[in-house]
C-alpha cells in the first residue's frame, strides 16, 4: 500500500538508526494539542491539509485514519529504538480528551455483550475499535462470520424488536391463560363427573378411577407451568416496549444470537425462543 508509510510518521533513517525528522515531529506534536484541546480527528485533518503539511512527500491531504494513527502510537514516548517525541504529560492530556470516546461502549451494549454469540459457531462476540474509533463487533472463530454492517446501534435496534416481540408474545400467552381458565372449568366438570359416577346404584369402578387419574394429571400439569413462569412472566410484564431494557432482559436472557448482519434470535433462561 503506497499510502502507508514504512517509518512511523515524525522519524527518519540516519545512519541505520531511526531519528527524529524535525517537521514532522513539530506536526505530531501539534496532532496531540489539538486533540487534547479537544478537536476531533477530522477537524485536525482538515487543518493539516490546509497548512499544506506533507503526511508523505506526494500526501498532503490528510485524512482521519492518518491522524488517529499518530494518536494511537506509542513510540512517540520514545524507548529502545524510537527517540521521544511527545511527553507523558501531554500523551496524558490527549488520552484525557480520548477517554470518553474509546471507552465509549452504549450503557445497553455493555450489559448486554456478554449474552451474544455467533449464529455459524456459537461463539461469544468480541468487541474492539478500530484506528477510526468505530466499534467493530466480530467472531473470534472467523471475521467472515459477522460483518462490519454490525454496530452498536444496529444490535441495539435489533435487541429492542426482539424485547418489543417478547412482550408481545407474552401478551398473547396471557390471553391463551385466559383460556386456561376455561380449562380449569373442563377440570371442575371431570369432577361433578366423578362424582356422578360415584352415586349410581352400580358404579363402574374402573372407569371412575381412571376419571380420577386424568383429573390429577391435568391439576398436576397446570400447576407446573404456572409455577415454572411466574418469574419470566412477571419480568416480561415490566419491559418497555419502547425502550431496550439493558437492566431487567440479562435477568431472563440466556442468549442472544447474532447472524451476520443482525441480532436474530433471544433465547430465554427457560428455553423459549424469539425471532427476529
Ligand atoms: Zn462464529
Amino acid at each position: 500500500m503506497a499510502q502507508n508509510r514504512i517509518i512511523p510518521y515524525g522519524y527518519k533513517i540516519e545512519n541505520g538508526k531511526l531519528s527524529i525528522e524535525p517537521e514532522e515531529k513539530h506536526i505530531v506534536v501539534r496532532i496531540y494539542e489539538r486533540y487534547a484541546n479537544g478537536e476531533s480527528y477530522l477537524q485536525i485533518a482538515e487543518r493539516l491539509t490546509a497548512l499544506g503539511a506533507q503526511y508523505t512527500p506526494e500526501k498532503t491531504h490528510w485524512n482521519k485514519n492518518m491522524v488517529a494513527r499518530v494518536l494511537q502510537n506509542k513510540n512517540y514516548l520514545g524507548n529502545d529504538k524510537y527517540p521521544t517525541i511527545i511527553h507523558s504529560e501531554l500523551l496524558q492530556s490527549a488520552e484525557k480528551q480520548a477517554k470518553p470516546y474509546t471507552h465509549r461502549m452504549d450503557k445497553h451494549m455493555k450489559a448486554l455483550k456478554p449474552y451474544l454469540v455467533c449464529n455459524e459457531c456459537g461463539a461469544r462476540l468480541q468487541r474492539r475499535l478500530k484506528a477510526t474509533g468505530v466499534e467493530r463487533w466480530y467472531c473470534p472463530n472467523d471475521t467472515d462470520h459477522i460483518s462490519l454492517k454490525v454496530s452498536d446501534v444496529s444490535l441495539v435496534k435489533d435487541i429492542m424488536e426482539l424485547q418489543r416481540k417478547l412482550l408481545l408474545s407474552e401478551k398473547c400467552r396471557k390471553t391463551s391463560h385466559a383460556e386456561g381458565k376455561t380449562l380449569n372449568l373442563e377440570l371442575i366438570k371431570l369432577k361433578n363427573q366423578i362424582d356422578l359416577a360415584m352415586n349410581e346404584p352400580t358404579p363402574n369402578l374402573e372407569e371412575i378411577k381412571e376419571s380420577i387419574m386424568k383429573l390429577a394429571r391435568e391439576k398436576y400439569s397446570i400447576l407446573e407451568n404456572i409455577g415454572e413462569d411466574s418469574y419470566l412472566s412477571h419480568t416480561i410484564e415490566r419491559l418497555s416496549d419502547t425502550e431496550l431494557d439493558s437492566k431487567l432482559l440479562p435477568t431472563i436472557t440466556m442468549k442472544i444470537v447474532v447472524s451476520r448482519t443482525k441480532a436474530i434470535e433471544l433465547v430465554l433462561t427457560n428455553g423459549q425462543k424469539i425471532k427476529n
